[in-house]
């Protein structure tokens, strides 16, 4: 049977991505609906090949995805955007394939709500929920003792603390395994990310933060790890490269050949692990503070904070190491402006606005 997809965000790095697996799987998936922000004439390409209709812009993503032409969405569209049309899907019947942090981060008590987390309905695209899933395939809930997400520790893993005031936007935006969005590779050099995927697993696996961990592992090849109460530890590997965890989760867990590069052991030669050292990654700290909270204000107050803050670090305004002052800010913020425990969707983008605002008008780093 064929699969009717939609896709947000077309024409990012997920994105294209996702439509080389389309290519080479024209029996099983069908693109029916393309969106972007921008680039219309690259959309206007990607229409005419694919036969799809188009939506240039952010408005009305959630009829757009909800049309009788879709069953699948893969939301690949960044930020707080995402979470409109991710809901809508779900209470339309829709099936969701999430490559977009900030839905969950900021909604995944909505989302849970929805679907119940992962499964058919709800597909994480990211290596590491993507090798989660691949190792609890058949496995109880109940036997789990703890799951490990790996982190490559970015491009400044290595660097002296002394000096990661100074790095320049250039510098944090190579990443050393991964090709990935601005947003989601300065997020990576920060480790903001990985607290962020640590947020992601409790809403995809009802798992309590103290038994999710997160180990540097500079390869990028083991993405995650299971251990089971008998001290059994699964884990899943694969050259890094996203069209394997986005074909997996457009295919609905199915094994099928693909665009993805194989996994060569003896070339890749060791493969290393370590602690994540105190006091290198504030960011991934303060995230997980603030998750630990359980404060759902102060997590949508740190999401809209990074995405402002990341803006203005990439446009020169801000020092790398105020990106995480800038976090500790929107959560206090988020915190102050929550209204109820378990925010809705008017209250979530309410608090959002809030933050951004205050923290747009925080002065330049001297
Ligand atoms: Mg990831």
């Amino acid at each position: 049977m064929i699969t009717r997809l939609a896709i947000l965000g077309a024409t990012g790095s997920v994105g294209t991505q996702a439509l080389d697996v389309v290519r080479a799987h024209p029996d099983l998936l069908r693109v029916t609906a393309l969106q972007a922000k921008r680039r219309g004439a690259r959309l206007d390409g990607l229409a005419a090949e694919f036969g799809a209709r188009s939506l240039l812009g952010e408005t009305d993503l959630d009829t757009f995805v909800t049309a009788d032409d879709v069953d699948l969405v893969l939301v690949a569209t960044p930020g707080i955007a995402g979470l409109v049309p991710t809901l809508a899907a779900l209470e339309a019947g829709k099936s969701i394939a999430l490559a977009n942090k900030e839905v969950l981060v900021t909604g995944g008590h909505l989302v849970r709500a929805a679907c119940g987390g992962a499964g058919p309905r709800l597909r994480p695209i990211d290596s590491e929920h993507c090798a989660l899933w691949q190792c609890l395939v058949g496995e109880r809930s109940s036997e789990i003792e703890r799951v490990t997400l790996t982190a490559s520790g970015g491009p400044f893993r290595d660097l002296p603390q002394a000096e990661l005031r100074r790095v320049t936007p250039e510098q944090a935006l190579r990443h050393p395994t991964w090709r990935m969005g601005p947003k989601v590779t300065i997020d990576s050099a920060t480790l903001a990310n990985k607290g962020y995927e640590v947020i992601e697993a409790r809403w995809l696996y009802d798992l309590p933060y103290e038994r999710i961990k997160v180990v540097i592992h500079p390869q990028s090849i083991v993405h995650a790890l299971v251990e089971f109460v008998d001290g059994s530890v699964k884990a899943q590997l694969a050259a890094p490269d996203m069209r394997l965890p986005i074909q997996y989760a457009l295919l609905n867990e199915r094994h099928l050949p693909g665009p993805a590069a194989r996994l060569d052991l003896v070339s890749a030669g060791r493969l290393d692990f370590r602690g994540v050292e105190p006091g290198r990654y504030p960011c991934f700290e303060v995230v997980l503070e603030t998750a630990r909270s359980n404060d759902l204000g102060a997590m949508i107050g740190l999401s809209a904070a990074d995405e402002v803050a990341v803006e203005r670090f990439l446009e020169g305004e801000l020092d790398f190491l105020m990106i995480a002052d800038l976090l500790r800010r929107g959560a206090e913020l988020g915190a102050r402006l929550a209204r109820t425990a378990a925010p809705g969707l008017a209250e979530i983008f309410s608090i959002d606005a809030g933050v951004r605002a205050a923290l747009r008008a925080v002065p330049a780093s001297a």
